[in-house]
């Protein structure tokens, strides 16, 4: 089997990786890169070769999984399109939501590559997306209408427990097996309970490797750090302050909402309104509709019904007066210029009552994560359109992470007991500690760290 990274950086970067094997091609997911503008955001599709593809297989619907698919359809207009029925309920959403940034984008940043596609491409592509139940086996060559007359392999998709619809993707050749982790998450959340890759064995496995450089808190729990969460949020609404709560569309905004449904629900938080994105706020809607094909907690918790939920739109942000304890679960994670979060932060940072709470990361290259770090009193650079800012609110982070902690990835590993491990999606010091302590624990499996572009034989 020859296998390509596609990812255009040395770090988590976007992912895609090709797989060639028995006359087949199959590409595993279509991301974007989340820190880089343009077309230098995109995988590196000329490193794949202009051959026809077979199919595309999407193991989540976040950005850096799938916001370059219309670009890689381009390429290869005859690929099927394979992913979760989950994500199939979710993929054409997060597309035009991305047209719409980057059209924004290029007039506010003026990014003259943006859009890297437009919404018409989107719906053009959208027939040959193809949405299937977790652990079900899938001929997809044949669906795929193979050329090479040789015998489909088959692709499966494992529950991942990181977000709505993620997978893990099982590749079954006459010959060979590979594993694909995706995004994972071995442990419960507050909605999603973790992934489902009890069984799984292969020959190749291709490992992300997110929190490879955090090591665990001595005594940590989720609970207890859900606690701390409950806490802070009290003591800023006792001082009338109001709560920023930053986080990506999907998954983090579900199940932070999910906390405060129930803290509302058992009388420990005061019910008040929360004010939400408005994509945030389409995926609450799945969240809650597809609960029932969902593997999850609280499966009767349906956060529309639970909570009086305001979708905050610029107009509405604009005439907002901050003081009087507001809770705002509000889209871009990182702070990104241009959205709500970011002007919600720019108002609220000076303000010592407020409290800025970060659940999940922030690059140390973006607002959310160079505010993360900023000192109080003390003025730094916030972004290109906020300037300069003085931090005096509260500042906390919460460890409530959809990833799998690195002993959980590293004891997967002895479970899967491939003949080679390839390392992607995590920094260079992350997958360094993994490439250690494989090497360590199991001499005799192979450990790769293909650099971006390069093509090698398993
Ligand atoms: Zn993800
Ligand atoms: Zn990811």
């Amino acid at each position: 089997m020859q296998i390509t990274n596609l990812n255009p950086a040395d770090e988590i970067g976007a992912s895609g990786w090709l797989l060639e094997f028995e006359g087949h091609r199959l590409l595993l997911d279509a991301g974007i890169h989340p820190k880089r503008e343009g077309r230098a955001a995109l995988p590196l599709f000329d490193a794949a070769g202009d051959q026809d593809l077979d199919a595309v297989a999407i193991s989540h619907c976040h950005h850096d999984h799938v916001g370059s698919l219309p670009v890689a359809m381009r390429r290869w207009p005859n690929a099927h399109v394979f992913m979760t029925e989950l994500s199939y309920f979710i993929v054409e959403r997060v597309l035009h939501n991305s047209v719409n940034v980057m059209k924004r984008q290029r007039e506010e940043l003026g990014v003259t590559d943006y859009p890297l596609y437009t919404h018409h491409e989107v719906d053009d592509i959208a027939p040959q997306f193809q949405g299937f139940r977790y652990d079900r086996e899938i001929e997809w060559a044949a669906l795929a209408k193979a050329r090479s007359g040789n015998p489909s392999p088959t692709l499966e998709f494992r529950d991942a427990g990181h977000t709505l619809g993620s997978a893990g993707i099982m590749i079954r050749g006459q010959h060979t097996t590979l594993f694909y982790t995706g995004d994972v998450c071995f442990h419960d959340q507050t909605l999603l309970k973790g992934a489902r890759f009890e069984d799984v064995e292969a020959d190749i496995l291709i490992m992300e490797t997110t929190r490879g450089s955090r090591p665990p808190t001595p005594g940590f729990s989720r609970e207890q750090e859900a606690e701390r969460l409950l806490t802070a949020i009290q003591q800023v609404f006792q001082r009338n302050g109001s709560v920023l709560i930053p986080t990506f569309a999907l998954g983090r905004t579900q199940e932070t909402l999910a906390l405060l449904a129930l803290w509302m629900r058992s009388g420990r938080l005061e019910p008040q309104p929360v004010f939400i994105g408005g994509l945030g706020r389409v995926f609450v809607e799945i969240y809650d509709l597809q609960a029932h094909r969902t593997h999850r907690h609280h499966s009767n918790l349906q956060l529309h019904e639970a909570l009086d939920l305001s979708v905050l739109d610029a107009r509405k942000l604009n005439q907002l007066k901050l003081s009087g304890s507001h809770l705002f679960v509000i889209t871009a994670g990182m702070l990104s210029e241009n959205t709500a979060a970011h002007d919600l932060a720019l108002r609220m940072a000076g303000d010592e009552r407020h409290a800025i709470f970060f659940v999940g990361y922030a690059d140390p290259s973006t607002p959310g994560g160079r505010l993360k770090v900023a000192p109080a009193g003390a003025p730094f650079f916030f972004s290109t359109t906020g300037g300069e800012l003085t931090r005096n609110c509260e500042l906390q982070e919460f460890d409530l992470t959809a990833h799998a902690n690195r002993e959980e990835l590293l004891d997967f590993v002895g479970q899967v007991m491939p003949r080679v491990v390839v390392l992607g999606h995590g920094e260079p010091e992350a997958r360094d500690w993994f490439e250690r302590q494989i090497r360590e624990r199991h001499p005799r499996i192979q450990v790769l760290q293909p650099r971006p572009g390069e093509r090698f034989a398993v």
